[in-house]
């Protein structure tokens, strides 16, 4: 078996165009935002997901914050997110004064449920988030129809679900709301990054001034009025032309990027069925609804401590593994603003025992199968 000197849990890449796209930005003489990459971004996730309106962020908590400007979250707004999930999901409603409402993850899956939603529910809720964990969907048709019934908006936090899809239909066409991630860690990367798709066409022109720091400047530039102002609140949410030039050429091969992570992931799943037949570990669930969009390859340990040692030997071998959320209802922030008395066990149960392994676009067969070795090894 070959030793590798180091395995990194990720590691940032180029795939294509991204200097030439760069070099050609600065050459243009504009790096700043909006422009010819913006719109080639743009025009990319219109064209191939059918998301009727679309603006690229510098990030998918930029994307969830002008989601709560745009919904006018206030005090006592009330706003149901996922325990389980990164700080943002929850961070960007709080900033506006809404109090969150945590709700647990399945017992079988990171990503909440209409179950583990339906009893948080009251006559403050204002809207819920959802997060399709790991880029794999939650029950968000189930959802939805609960929240349009209901008067309640959506907000798909998809930031690790690029090309995922919830049956045939794309994830991230179902909120009024959901955002995207580019982020160095995620499956298409531009360093820093996000997207906001924008599902209800009465939010379209306030999001353009929120995106432009609370200008008119997008009409402007379009040629609609003949000067633009300040006409509400807003921020400097739009990336350099710098970054949408690194995410274009991403873009451009997505779906090398995407066959090359699943051929990483199915190995994986291969590698590891005895152990998991001999029940030492859990593999991840893929519920029949939604695709595989491999964007983390997760087990589940028996406990903490298991997963520790684990991680451990692991580290010896120089392959670095890493566990993920911690419950935002216990985090040192909102531990005693966490008012709701539902139970949520699920949630912590995945912060003790999920662990995430190295997966990255220029990861071979051969680490994987060198990482799974020393998990077997550990085991038996
Ligand atoms: C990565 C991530 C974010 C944050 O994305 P940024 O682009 O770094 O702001 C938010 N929510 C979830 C679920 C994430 O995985």
């Amino acid at each position: 078996m070959k030793n590798f000197t180091k395995i990194p849990f990720n590691k940032p890449f180029l795939v294509g165009n991204e200097i030439k796209n760069i070099k050609k930005v600065i050459q243009s003489g504009k790096i700043s935002g909006n422009g010819l990459f913006t719109q080639k971004c743009h025009n990319f996730f219109k064209q191939k997901y059918s998301f009727p309106y679309v603006l690229l962020t510098t990030s998918c908590t930029d994307a969830l914050e002008m989601s709560a400007i745009l919904l006018d979250i206030k005090k006592g707004d009330e706003v149901i997110v996922p325990s389980f999930t990164f700080v943002s999901t929850a961070n960007a409603f709080v900033l506006r004064g809404a109090n969150i409402v945590f709700a647990d993850s399945c017992s079988h899956h990171p990503n909440v449920s209409l179950e583990t939603i339906i009893p948080l529910v009251t006559k403050k809720t204002k809207a819920i988030v959802v997060v399709h964990y790991a880029g794999i969907a939650c029950e968000i048709d189930k959802i939805k129809e609960f929240c349009d019934l209901n008067g309640i908006y959506l907000i798909e936090d998809a930031a690790q679900a690029i090309d995922g899809y919830f049956k045939e239909r794309p994830i991230g066409s179902f909120g009024t709301f959901s955002t995207f991630s580019f982020h160095e860690t995620k499956n298409i990367i531009s360093g820093e990054g996000g997207l906001l798709v924008i599902n209800d066409k009465s939010f379209v022109d306030r999001a353009e001034i929120i995106w432009e720091k609370g200008t008119n400047r997008s009409a402007f530039f379009r040629g609609e009025i003949d000067k633009y102002g300040w006409v509400d609140i807003g921020s400097s949410f739009l990336p350099s032309e710098i970054i949408a030039a690194y995410l274009y050429a991403q873009l451009e091969n997505l779906d090398k990027i995407q066959r090359k992570r699943k051929a990483l992931w199915n190995r994986y799943w291969e590698n590891l069925q005895t152990l998991e037949k001999g029940k030492h570990i859990i593999l991840p669930e893929i519920p029949s609804f939604s695709s595989n969009n491999a964007h983390i390859f997760y087990i589940l340990c028996k406990s903490a401590s298991e997963r520790q040692k684990l991680i451990d030997h692991l580290k010896v071998n120089n392959i670095f593994a890493t566990f993920h959320y911690q419950s935002l209802h216990l985090s040192k922030y909102y531990e005693h603003k966490h008012t709701n008395a539902n139970k949520i066990e699920n949630a912590n149960m995945f912060s003790d025992t999920l662990l995430r392994l190295p997966l990255f676009y220029e990861m071979t067969k051969s680490q994987v199968d060198f990482v799974t070795d020393k998990i077997n090894e550990f085991y038996v």
